[in-house]
């Protein structure tokens, strides 16, 4: 029987990817839950498509139009809406595997309920581990759940490392992991030089196609950061002994080495249809509709030391995994504020750096012992990085 996989933000970037992949394996899987924050047309689109038991749209105002065009079309799937109704399809019987790739803090909820609920978890929402990797590891440990990295890099960790019995990753004698960063638009500027950056310039990067927050985060290389944070919850790795290359051809997507002095790598195209077949066949290897690496036409593999002077989220980033406890979540939520908000036109780049660093030294880290204390931090940060934007720009 096909393999049930619920796409959660299937309007997306990493959604459509996803879809993609899906649609080359109709007797291996099969897409049964579909969710999405707001565009009910584009779900629309997507259930005639893959015709899923269930279709769910995040904002409730979008139910009777969804419902409606779920009839109009003739379909079967049953329309649902609302963050509550999401989380109960990740964790519900109509799905083994959960792809979660909502954009920010509002994929948590359902990442949780999928891991609670031991289901293959497919985890491309990184601001989940960011903001509470300690207690979406544990749950994941506690209920089954195998997690597979989609992020590219830590993807490509995964593949390296190979999984314990138990589905854990072998960490056995890995004594370093290093990500590579494209650098993103802006990789050689000063900061001088990017006080006056533009969305839409910030938003084109030169390798992946992605959706407008991590674009920004890849211009200001919160997104590496948040990678950073990641990685030492997948892995158990220290700050220490996660390092940062800037490798702009992106076709090395990470490295780990061992103690022994050996140092495997990961290539391929930057295409994330790749980290998705792993994550959906694993462990069996599936067509991604990715081609291979041709090193010849590329020529050269070039690395770089990150400048953290002109990009001084990456840091940030660091200076949280650090201190811990609250300090992540309210480092996630300073940024996703920030980031609509320049994406808005109503703060500048360099901003974002700021209003992160801001809310880090006026939200002290306090210990995270439990949800509620994570999500009120990132609510704190939140209100804190929205009064310092109305109050800059009234
Ligand atoms: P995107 O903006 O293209 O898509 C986001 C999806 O989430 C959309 O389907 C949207 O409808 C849905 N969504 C938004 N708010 C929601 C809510 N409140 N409830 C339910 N659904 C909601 O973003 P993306 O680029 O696909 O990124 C998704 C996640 O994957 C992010 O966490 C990102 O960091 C991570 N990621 C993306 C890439 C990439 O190549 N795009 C690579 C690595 C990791
Ligand atoms: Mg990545």
């Amino acid at each position: 029987m096909a393999m049930q996989v619920a796409v959660l933000g299937a309007t997306g970037s990493i959604g459509t990817s996803t879809l993609d992949v899906v649609a080359r394996h109709p007797g291996r899987l099969r897409a049964s839950v579909l969710a999405a924050g707001s565009n009910v047309d584009a779900l629309l689109d997507l259930c005639r498509r893959f015709e899923p038991l269930h279709a769910a749209i995040a904002d409730e105002a979008g139910y009777p139009a969804l419902r409606d065009g779920l009839r109009a079309a003739g379909l079967a799937t049953r329309a649902h809406a609302g963050a509550a109704a999401i989380e109960q399809l990740a964790a519900g019987e109509d799905c083994d595997t959960v792809v979660a790739a909502i954009v920010g803090a509002a994929g948590l909820a359902s990442t949780l309920a999928a891991a609670r609920a031991g289901k293959r978890l497919l985890l491309a929402n990184k601001e989940s581990l960011v903001l509470a990797g300690e207690l979406l590891m544990h749950a994941a440990r506690e209920g089954g759940a195998l997690v597979v990295p989609v992020d590219s890099e830590h993807n490509a960790i995964f593949q390296c490392l190979g999984c314990n019995p138990d589905g854990t990753p072998a960490t056995a004698g890995l004594a370093r992991i290093q990500l590579t960063a494209s650098g993103g638009p802006f990789r050689g500027r000063s900061r001088e030089e990017l006080a006056d950056v533009t969305p839409a310039q910030a938003v084109a990067h030169p390798k992946w196609s992605m959706g407008p927050k991590i674009s920004v985060d890849s211009a200001t290389l919160m997104n590496k950061g948040l990678e950073v944070i990641e990685a030492h919850h997948l892995f158990g790795m220290p700050g220490e002994r996660i390092g940062v290359l800037v490798h702009p051809q992106s076709l090395v997507h990470s490295l780990v080495e061992f103690t022994d002095g050996s140092t495997l790598a990961q290539l391929g195209l930057p295409d994330m249809r790749t980290a998705l077949a792993v994550g959906l066949g694993w462990p069996e290897r599936i067509r991604s509709g990715v081609g291979g690496l041709d090193l010849l036409q590329h020529g050269r593999l070039d690395f770089e030391r990150p400048d953290l002077d002109a990009f001084p989220c990456l840091r940030l980033a660091f200076e949280a995994l650090e201190a811990g406890g609250t300090a992540p979540a309210v480092l996630n939520a300073a940024n996703e504020v920030a980031v609509s908000c320049f994406l808005q036109g109503r703060t500048g780049f360099l901003d974002i750096p700021a209003l992160v660093e801001d809310c880090l030294q006026a939200l002290p880290a306090a210990p995270a012992d439990s949800l509620e204390t994570l999500l009120d931090a990132d609510a704190r940060a939140r209100a804190h990085a929205s009064d310092r934007i109305a109050r800059a720009r009234p």
